[in-house]
């Protein structure tokens, strides 16, 4: 496996950056994670698009074009003999000195990983998962907007340490006024009747590429798709609950805070939701 560090590719384990790189120090960075599906790359553009947008708004001058970028990933690809797996870039502010000024950090690290993917278990799409509502908050929208997808990633960490702790492999975070937010590293969709909901952006909740395509897709399929804001209590009640998100895809909530959700089976509108995007994926990528 060759890591693609500052326009070389480098074997998996001499692929290193310093102790120095503000993303070691202070999560100083941004990152991405992308699909690729029977070698093309899923809303590739989408991607880097969101990449820049987050690297603007920490004032971190990526050194790339987006063709270049877009090169870059394609070479990674290529190098790796990648035909179904994931992309991580991850683009930290660079080695500086201990302060906290990004001044100190002339130029920013740069690195590619393509792997096979681990695949959630296959048993996670045919049973659904149970999952809780934690006490872990997400960020004020004003404050860090919940697009920034920056190496602070530590609300969801506890998101999911809360999880695990609690037996169950994910949770969904409330915003600080108490509505619901979106997973650790996934977006949230209740369905009730033929209304498709997910939180606004406003409620804190990441833009997700998955949660964008599953809204083109539900208007397709005739659902009424709405960005509204939600409780812990219109989860409950939902006909069926799904995460969406580019590790997840489409994943099946069965039972939230002990209450069974539907008849506590993935649901048809979850599953047609999840054969759309798997043949979406196929037909839209990018060479
Ligand atoms: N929410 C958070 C906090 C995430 O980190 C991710 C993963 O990228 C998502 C949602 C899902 O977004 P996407 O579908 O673009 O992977």
């Amino acid at each position: 496996q060759w890591i693609y560090l500052n326009g070389q590719f480098v074997p998996k384990h001499e692929a290193k950056v310093s102790v120095y790189d503000h993303g070691y120090l202070y999560g100083d960075g941004v990152f991405e994670g992308i699909r690729v599906y029977s070698g093309n790359v899923f809303r590739l553009k989408e991607h880097l698009i969101r990449l820049y947008e987050s690297a603007k708004s920490i004032m971190l001058d990526i050194p790339y074009t987006l063709a270049e970028m877009t090169e870059a990933v394609a070479a990674t690809i290529r190098r790796n003999e990648l035909v179904d797996g994931y992309i991580r870039l991850v683009i930290s502010r660079g080695d500086g000195n201990l302060g906290l000024d990004p001044a100190s950090c002339p130029r920013p690290n740069i690195v590619i990983i393509a792997e096979q993917l681990a695949l959630f278990p296959a048993e996670y799409y045919q049973t659904g998962i149970p999952i809780i509502t934690v006490a872990t908050r997400r960020n004020r929208p004003d404050v860090l907007s919940p697009q920034v997808k920056s190496l602070n990633y530590l609300n969801n960490i506890l998101v999911k340490l809360e999880a695990k702790l609690a037996g169950v492999q994910e949770a969904l975070m409330l915003n600080e006024q108490g509505y619901v937010a979106e997973g650790s590293g996934d977006n949230v969709f209740l369905v009730k009747g033929n209304k498709l909901i997910t939180p606004p952006s406003s409620a804190g909740a990441l833009e997700g590429i998955t949660r964008n395509a599953i809204m083109e897709l539900g208007e397709q399929l005739g659902y009424d798709v709405r960005e509204e804001v939600f409780t812990r209590h219109d989860v409950y009640v939902a006909d069926e609950v799904f995460l969406t998100g580019t590790a997840a895809e489409v994943i099946a909530v069965i039972k939230v805070d002990g209450r069974t959700i539907g008849d506590g089976t993935p649901g048809a509108h979850t599953n047609r939701l999840l054969e759309a995007f798997r043949q979406l994926v196929v037909q839209d990528g990018e060479k």
